[in-house]
């Protein structure tokens, strides 16, 4: 449904000014609901009596209703098909599903009382219901409505989990009419929500031991909060002894008292949740005379108890002092059971007590909830105000860190002490700067379903968002800023707030036309960029210093910048530039001969590319794993020793830097030494963006000396993905490669052959120029997934290469994963074009797996005696035939398939010893055909079938991790059977049935 903007309203919108009061409207609409749960069917029913006025200038022949609920009916619904373009099922299974049926609708007149029942469409999650008669401006309405609603399993923001329950988004509720129409849009996957303000008098009734928590003061009955209040005072046992008594007395007054009924009262929001659950506990706290109801489960008291009801309090101080007071009689806190937090008016669902998300969530309250803005159209108002006031909150109470650092180090194990961390604003920015920069940014100013996945709804509602703020008040100053805070409150407090009022009251009280500013950070999708200029220097007949620093403008997007000038005694004076032009300057009078000049030295004004701003250096640091360390004045170099062995050097010991900017500049260096050879050997690769193809596509450079082999490439890589986490993504490369076998005694390998270890050569003697293009490609459904990979090659005799052939090389995976039984097939198919002679031995196809160029990109299988052969290394690839381990043929063409069913299972007794090593375990029966064709023309049918079990550990964040990585895969297949088993040295054919084994540290495909 797409919602209507009468030509009349345009033009009266275009002459109304922009201020509450002054033509301003909003409608007000008052619920009178009666509720009541019954846990064993997990239904609510209910009525609810609806009067509504119509505060507009026009006059409504409809009304629109949001039955959010429906959203969650099946796997039908707006939402469900969504959320299904994301591959993401919305009702894991059908049991799941909840929905709010209303069994009754009748308008109700003060003379002529109910009317009969009357008709209304329900569509998705929207009511449409048409009015008996016309509502004119200033008119009132009462209407009744009797509802069922099956609460559904905990999903999105809502439903139940165990015995516990969350409402939110639940009743009936009027859509908003405003000055452009209905916003009658019914429940998408992404985005929030929109109310209209009024009056809530609800009755809860559910069963006696259910604690509940809502939105309003308690009128009348009583939410059971006393009967589990949390005594701070007792230590832990006592505390043990008295809840269990609290517990008894409870159940034992539920003999007599079934059901507890409670009414709250709510005034100026515009929603209503609650949240109910036998295991909560209570604790009250208070600010300024306004009190602070906590409910947590009582699993959570260690964590919850006493720390909550403070920061809840530092909160409303926070809000109330930087904004205005916070003008609802309470505040509630409850524990949810979604993954972070979500807010309603005066009440918050957070997983936990992190001060962050309390400052968030109840930031919330204010902007949402008292700026009661329109979620899904402009979510920058509400996410990134919130987490802008928060991080503003978290930066003055704890420092330009932005977390309480002590506490964090003092919970941190040596590996997370040691790695160096960001600022949180750093962080933030850092990931703003990315996906800015990553040639999928979409602006800040979109319907929240329109984006095109969710990280790009996140960021910029979010992080973009929260950006804004900062740089609003970096351009006005942050006094004028917190004026602005302060006069927002006054003006707009409890009423619908959009871009435009929110900009006026700016633009009044900075008395600046911020039109530029609101257009490029909201409007547009621009990037900044200034680097510093000439810089001249001059000392007068005075003695005094005339410095004049021009700065260059080398992007589209405009910001003031402020120049640093630091002088030989230390002193600092900052000069700003409007930063329109597309050059200018900057000039400093001084006494003290300047030292150093750095632009937006506090790095305000997300420029992406902070070299040529006179802070940047380079960082030299350990390679820690899941490390996010990108500053914005460092080329971060990040080091780790590496070593390997082979049989002509012996132990490799070296060194590998990975350096990067944004993940810009990416630098790949490594250096090795052979003692046994005493052959220096390195390695150097360059990555970066190419500007003019726009971001996503990058250029690597490569050159190398290693194990007797000297390589070059250059390669252009193109990504034509949807969205930056699309899951079907795709990409294209196109490179040049040179390689020449320079010392022919690192060109074998070592193979396990009738028990018997033999070298054997797998690397052609000279020098093989290539062109080559690939291409791959990751179409999915909801339950199946797929990989297509193609690739082309041609060797020529250009720069000095001494083959000639073409090949061509595709596969086809498809598979159905699940923990059940999934299952795994693979196509494969590949040929060489021309002269067999030509052929090369490290490009030649394998029926067993990966070629030997391939080998060589794995320091531990690149050159003869590196792995140990009788380990049976099965690296993936080609005919991936795992039973053919010592029938190292090259071939000319190879055609296989392979099949593999997947079940995750754990081991019964060995599986508990091993499995903290080793991890989860998957056990797997594989089959695979093939026919090959080798370099003489003979063609051979092979099949191999067998069983196999592969571990997969995701290592924890400890320092062994720095040896160990991030994760590691351990699989082992067996393929006791073999259609052509290898003939032994006696000349007898090995059976075809015999314990045979192949060891790798991938899935087999
Ligand atoms: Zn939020």
């Amino acid at each position: 449904m797409e919602k209507r903007l009468p030509f009349l309203l345009i033009v009266l919108l275009l002459a109304v000014p922009l201020y509450a009061g002054d033509g301003y409207w909003q409608q007000f609409v008052h619920y009178k609901m009666e509720v009541k749960l019954d846990p064993s069917t997990h239904t609510l029913t209910g009525t609810s009596s609806v009067f509504y006025r119509n505060n507009s200038p026009n006059t409504l022949d409809k009304i629109y209703m949001y039955l959010y609920p429906n959203g969650f009916r099946n796997n039908e619904t707006i939402l469900a098909k969504e959320a299904a373009k994301f591959f993401v099922k919305s009702l894991p299974r059908d049991e799941a599903a909840g929905w709010i049926d209303i069994n009754q609708f009748r308008w109700l007149s003060e003379n002529a009382g109910a009317t009969p029942v009357s008709a209304f469409k329900v569509d998705d999650s929207i009511l449409e219901a048409a009015l008996p008669k016309p509502l004119k401006p200033g008119e009132e309405i009462r209407f009744e409505l009797a509802f069922t609603m099956k609460v559904r399993e905990f999903q999105s923001r809502a439903g139940y989990r165990s015995t516990q329950y969350d409402f939110a988004q639940w009743y009936p509720k009027m859509c908003v009419y405003d000055e452009e129409g209905w916003y009658n849009v019914p429940l998408h996957y992404l985005g929030e929500f929109y109310g209209e303000f009024g009056t809530f008098d609800m009755t809860i009734d559910v069963p006696f031991e259910y604690i509940v928590g809502a939105t309003g003061v308690v009128t009348d009955g009583d939410p059971g909060w006393s009967s589990v209040e949390v005594d701070t005072s007792l230590n832990d046992s006592d505390w043990q002894k008295k809840y269990s008594e609290m517990k008894k007395a409870l159940a034992e007054q539920a003999k007599s008292t079934p059901r507890r009924r409670v009414s709250f009262h709510a005034e100026d929001v515009h929603d209503f949740a609650w949240i109910t659950s036998p295991d909560f506990l209570y604790e009250k706290g208070s600010y300024d005379g306004i009190p602070i109801h906590v409910l947590y489960r009582d699993h959570a008291k260690q964590k919850w108890s006493k720390v909550t009801t403070e920061r809840g309090r530092r909160a409303l101080e926070w809000l109330s002092t930087k904004f205005g007071r916070y003008p609802y009689p309470q505040l509630s806190i409850t524990h949810g059971l979604l993954g972070g937090g979500m807010e309603y008016p005066m009440l918050v669902m957070n997983a936990s007590e992190s001060e962050g998300l309390i400052l968030h969530e109840v930031g919330h309250i204010y902007f949402f909830g008292i700026f009661g803005n329109n979620e899904q159209k402009e979510a920058w108002l509400d996410e990134g105000f919130t987490s802008f006031q928060t991080r503003w909150y978290m930066e003055t109470r704890y420092g330009k860190m932005g977390y309480d650092v002590a506490t964090a180090t003092k919970k941190a194990n040596w590996l997370q002490r040691h790695r160096p961390e960001m600022t949180s604003n750093e962080s933030n920015r850092g990931f703003a700067q990315f996906y800015m920069n990553s040639g999928f940014n979409e602006p800040i100013t979109r319907y929240a379903y329109k984006y095109a996945d969710g990280l790009g709804y996140g960021v910029n509602a979010y992080t973009k968002g929260s950006i804004f703020f900062e740089m609003l008040r970096y351009v006005i100053g942050e006094e004028t800023f917190e004026k602005i805070c302060k006069e927002y409150f006054n003006r707009w407090a409890l009423k619908h707030v959009n871009e435009d009022r929110f900009r006026q009251v700016c633009e009044d009280v900075s008395g600046t036309d911020l039109g530029w500013f609101f257009k490029q950070w909201l409007h547009d999708t621009t990037t900044v960029d200034y680097s510093l200029g000439k810089i001249s220097k001059q000392m007068s007949a005075n003695g005094h210093w005339q410095i004049i620093v021009e700065v260059n403008r080398n992007d589209r997007g405009v910001m003031p910048v402020d120049v640093e000038l630091t002088l030989s005694n230390g002193e600092k004076q900052v000069s700003r530039w409007d930063g329109m032009a597309e050059k200018g300057e900057v000039v400093f009078t001084t006494r003290h001969e300047p030292r150093r000049i750095v632009l937006d030295p506090r790095d305000q004004i997300m420029d992406k590319n902070r070299i040529g701003h006179g802070t940047m250096r380079v960082e030299f640091i350990p390679d820690y794993p899941r490390m996010d360390y990108e500053p914005p004045d460092a080329y971060v170099v990040k080091l780790r020793p590496s070593g390997w062995y082979n049989d002509v050097d012996g132990a490799r010991f070296g060194l590998r830097a990975r350096g990067t900017y944004r993940d810009t500049r990416n630098l790949r260096l490594g250096a090795w030494f052979g003692p046994r050879s005493s052959e220096l050997d390195g390695y150097f690769q360059f990555n970066n963006r190419l500007g003019f193809l726009g971001a996503r596509t990058t250029y690597t450079l490569s050159a190398s000396k290693v194990e007797g082999r000297f390589m070059g490439e250059a390669l252009l890589s193109l990504n034509w993905s949807r969205s930056l986490t699309s899951q079907v993504q795709s990409n294209m490369q196109i490179g040049v490669n040179y390689a020449k076998l320079d010392e022919s005694d690192y060109g074998f390998r070592k193979f396990d052959i009738d028990d018997e270890t033999i070298s054997l050569k797998e690397w052609s003697d000279g020098t093989v120029s290539s062109a080559f293009i690939n291409y791959s490609v990751t179409p999915r459904g909801m339950s199946w997934r797929s990989a297509i990979n193609w690739s082309a090659r041609y060797a020529g005799e250009f720069l000095g290469g001494d083959s000639t052939f073409t090949k061509v090389d595709g596969s086809v995976r498809l598979w159905w994963p699940s923990p059940k039984l999934g299952l795994y097939l693979r196509g494969y198919a590949g040929s060489f074009i021309g002269d067999e002679k030509q052929i090369t031995l490290q490009d030649a196809f394998s029926a067993f797996g990966a070629t030997s160029r391939e080998h060589f990109q794995s320091s531990y299988l690149r050159s003869v005696g590196s792995f140990p052969a009788a380990a049976h290394y099965h690296l993936p690839g080609g005919g991936n035939l795992r039973g053919y381990f010592d029938q190292p043929a090259p071939l000319r063409k190879i055609f296989a398939a392979n099949v593999e069913l997947r079940r995750n299972q754990q081991l019964p007794l060995l599986g508990k010893l091993l499995r903290p090593v080793l991890g989860n375990s998957t056990i797997s029966a594989f089959f695979d055909a093939g026919r090959a064709t080798d370099l003489t023309e003979t063609t051979n049918n092979l099949a191999d079938a067998g069983v196999g079990i592969t571990f997969q550990k995701q290592v924890p964040d400890r320092w062994y991790s720095f040896f160990l990585g991030t994760n590691y895969t351990i699989r082992l297949d067996f393929p006791i059977w073999v259609s052509d088993p290898i003939v032994k040295s006696d000349s007898k054919l090995e059976d075809e049935v015999k314990f045979r084994y192949v060891l790798s540290f991938q899935n087999s495909f």
